[in-house]
């Protein structure tokens, strides 16, 4: 039955996928903490136009990809495709500007309806960070450490290339745009679809095309970098050496370009070749016309945002925290006080699995299975002396030790 399947682009997240997820959150927010970020939660649907108005008409995300609908009083309403757009209407609507600048770490759950496959949801999950009301580039070195720090602790930075660009202020974008445009009109006849739909309207998008014909005429299209006035110049020329300073690795990359409309300078990506097609794992870059544009006081802004689901994909095999013990009954007269005991060893900061029923050997390979570090056997003669048996169950070991002295033994095996 058709409704009984999980909606398209979705997934139930079982405990190991979502165990990685905490992991990848946990490690985001101390590194943000690290820098002194705070952890902020804005509302998982919001009105559309905060998101409309955000990130402009000719997008993606709001031409294709929105969630939305009215809700029972009328009002248009968006599942949040992307984070910051939510944090910038906070910062307005919360008269958080008169706190700037403002540090924030987020995490959740994103919708965007787009062709599911690997490493492409409908719901997915980023994290990210918010740095506003910093125009100096060391905010957008700072967020590009952070990044850097997040995917370190991860032991996935070596796995990812981090590609860097400036797209600039207005004047030099505007320059450039005439440019591109010049150049890519002598190919209209042969720009795919949507590349020749933005020609028009956002012609800088072309340049992320992914059609094969559009990557080979952009091979000789004029470079954005050749077109950044002096002010730009100097302030990317800033971000890279603080970047070099800081031991922070970079390729620059003059064709990257942000998705959206209210990037200026600075814009990066995380990529890794290990993902297959959808190869960008954090991305992010300068905002500084974005508040202004939603109607706040002009505040400049950078940040980044990174999939989860993405990262998740690239964590190895992750160990258990808390390794459980098995509290095995050996005869079904010891069942009760195998109950008691695990309950005692659970309040004791003990993980214990009871096996619920079966005998020895099955319950042995139940332990096994959830890999348990340690067996406690509870046979009816040792208890009667006031002791178990304790099996190692990586090396098979095992030694009667009295009940007393349980809870020590087994703290030894965390
Ligand atoms: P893409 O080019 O892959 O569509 P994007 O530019 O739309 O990416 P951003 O809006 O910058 O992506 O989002 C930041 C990160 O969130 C991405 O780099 C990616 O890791 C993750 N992400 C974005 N969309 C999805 C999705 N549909 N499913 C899973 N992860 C996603
Ligand atoms: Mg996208």
């Amino acid at each position: 039955m058709a409704s009984l399947q999980p909606v398209r682009g979705t997934h139930d997240i079982l405990p190991d996928e979502i165990r990685r997820h905490r992991h990848i959150a946990a490690a985001g927010l101390r590194v943000a903490e690290g820098y002194g970020y705070g952890e902020m939660a804005t509302p998982i649907f919001e009105f559309s136009e905060v998101f409309s108005r955000t990130l402009g008409d000719s997008s993606d995300i709001v031409t294709k990809e929105m969630y939305s609908f009215e809700d029972r009083s009328g009002d248009a309403i968006t599942l949040r495709p992307e984070g910051t757009a939510g944090i910038v209407r906070a910062l307005i609507s919360g008269g958080l500007s008169q706190h700037l600048p403002l540090k924030v770490f987020y995490q959740g759950p994103m919708f965007r309806y787009e062709r599911p496959q690997k490493g492409r949801l409908r719901q997915f999950h980023q994290m990210g960070v918010e740095l506003l009301g910093v125009a100096e580039p060391i905010g957008d070195i700072e967020v590009i450490a952070m990044a850097a720090q997040v995917l370190s602790e991860l032991g996935i930075l070596g796995a990812t290339t981090l590609e860097l660009n400036s797209i600039g202020d207005t004047e030099s974008r505007t320059a450039y745009r005439k440019a591109l445009v010049d150049y890519l009109s002598a190919y209209r006849e042969k720009l795919s679809k949507d590349s020749l739909a933005r020609l028009e309207r956002n012609p800088l998008r072309i340049l992320d095309s992914k059609d094969a014909a559009d990557r080979k005429i952009l091979e000789k299209a004029p470079l954005l970098s050749d077109y950044l006035n002096a002010e730009s110049a100097e302030i990317f020329a800033a971000v890279c050496a603080g970047l070099d300073r800081l031991g922070v690795a970079y390729q620059l990359n003059p064709r990257l370009v942000r998705g959206l409309d209210y990037y200026c300078h600075a814009a990066f990506e995380f990529t890794s070749e290990t993902l297959g097609a959808q190869g960008t794992v954090l991305a992010g870059g300068r905002y500084d016309s974005l508040v202004a544009t939603m109607g706040g006081p002009d505040t400049p802004g950078t940040g980044w945002a990174a999939g989860i689901d993405r990262m998740a994909l690239m964590l190895k095999d992750m160990p258990m925290e808390k390794r459980p013990v098995a509290v095995i009954p050996v005869s079904s007269s010891m069942e009760a006080e195998a109950l008691r005991l695990s309950q005692e060893l659970r309040h004791d900061g003990f993980a214990v699995d009871l096996g619920y029923r079966g005998n020895l050997s099955k319950r042995l390979k139940r332990a096994n299975k959830l890999s348990a570090a340690a067996a406690v056997l509870l046979g009816e003669d040792e208890m009667a002396k006031g002791s178990v048996t304790l099996r190692d169950l990586d090396t098979g070991e095992q030694e009667v030790i009295a009940l007393k002295n349980l809870q020590a033994r087994l703290s030894a095996f965390h």
